[in-house]
């Protein structure tokens, strides 16, 4: 199947044809990539309706994946169709992943409105944060029209999903002593929505005490949402409690945040964010390919460490010898083709 065959598909809502297309944009093969790319400019103006991202993030063992199965029921009751994907920073370290996906939410990817993928294995969470970005609006132009992105709560993944997402979750348990010194300031500040979950038996008045140690917090810092104070709310995945109210928040959220212009002008930037990340990678990537500017910026780094260059010329040095080895190339590309047409 060709690329736009594929995109012909899964704008028509094939799950089979959505399953390939993230493959294809997982994939880290230099092949693969030209295809990508043509698939998702195929899908980039694909009408859509209206679609809502969340980012869900909380430490490893408070009940995320619980929580997402719980609340994507709810979701999918309201007449949705969901699609959860998920950022897994462990992936680099261990080989392994931390979300531990095959066993995870079973019950709700069996339903046909729902559509779970693994998260992708990566060498850097950049990579694999791009390639989430790339899955998002796949999974939205096959008419997914709500988005989970979930991650583990253990350093720079909150901040990848928060800047692909319209909304922020905060996935809390009053146990483990996960208190709140625990949880960097950084990330509170991205919340738009804290969950303290497992206020179940035993647990019920540490989630409350969790709760209101919470909102003291959030109350300090500045909303990162213009016009939205952070919500604390409380629920038991586990014994499906609270959900309603979990969802209310985040349509309430999106009510808000469509009203204001707030998504459209976040979902903007991140674009353009996005674009000017990729512009920088892709000059990287194709500098490093020159073997002459990669070892001249081997030997400017030592230069650098060894103070005999500033880091300003070091790095103007780099740029002019590859904008150098772009001329040269594109001069004897323009000789060689005249002396075709002799
Ligand atoms: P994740 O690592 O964040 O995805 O957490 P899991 O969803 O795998 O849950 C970790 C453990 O917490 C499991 O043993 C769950 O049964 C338990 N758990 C999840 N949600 C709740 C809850 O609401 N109440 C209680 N008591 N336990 C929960």
């Amino acid at each position: 199947m060709n690329t736009i065959q594929l995109a012909e598909e899964l704008k028509r809502g094939s799950r089979r044809a959505l399953a390939k297309a993230i493959t294809l944009v997982e994939s880290t093969l230099e092949e693969h990539r030209a295809a990508a790319e043509r698939l998702m400019d195929a899908v980039a103006d694909s009408e859509q309706q209206p679609t809502l991202r969340v980012g869900i993030s909380g430490a490893p063992g408070v009940g995320k994946s619980t929580f997402i199965e719980a609340l994507g029921t709810r979701v999918v009751g309201d007449g949705h169709r969901l699609a959860v994907l998920a950022v897994d920073p462990s992936s680099r370290m261990s080989g392994g992943s931390i979300l531990g996906d095959k066993t995870r939410m079973q019950e709700l990817s069996r339903t046909d409105a729902v559509f779970v993928r693994p998260s992708p294995a990566g060498s850097s969470l950049g990579g694999v944060a791009r390639r989430t970005r790339e899955s998002v609006q796949l999974c939205e132009a096959a008419g997914y029209d709500v988005v989970f992105v979930e991650t583990v709560g253990v350093g720079q993944s909150e901040v990848a999903v928060a800047e692909m997402t319209d909304l922020f979750v905060l996935l809390l348990s009053p146990a483990g002593g996960d208190d709140l010194q625990g949880i960097k300031r950084g990330i509170m500040e991205l919340t738009d929505i804290a969950v303290v979950n497992k206020a179940d038996g035993e647990l019920v008045a540490a989630a409350g005490r969790a709760a209101a140690d919470l909102r003291n917090a959030l109350r300090m810092m500045r909303p990162r949402s213009a016009g939205w104070t952070p919500r604390v709310l409380s629920c038991s995945a586990l014994e499906q409690r609270g959900m309603d109210e979990v969802w209310h928040q985040i349509d309430a959220f999106r009510t808000h945040a469509e009203r204001s212009g707030l998504k459209s002008n976040r979902r903007s930037a991140q674009s353009v964010d996005w674009f000017w990340h990729e512009t920088r990678e892709m000059i990287n990537a194709r500098l490093l390919a020159e073997p002459n500017v990669a070892a001249l910026a081997e030997s400017m780094q030592h230069a650098v460490v060894e103070r005999r260059i500033s880091v300003s010329s070091a790095a103007r040095r780099i740029v002019d010898a590859f904008l150098g080895s772009q001329r040269s190339a594109s001069l004897q590309e323009a000789s060689s083709t005249k002396r075709v047409q002799k």
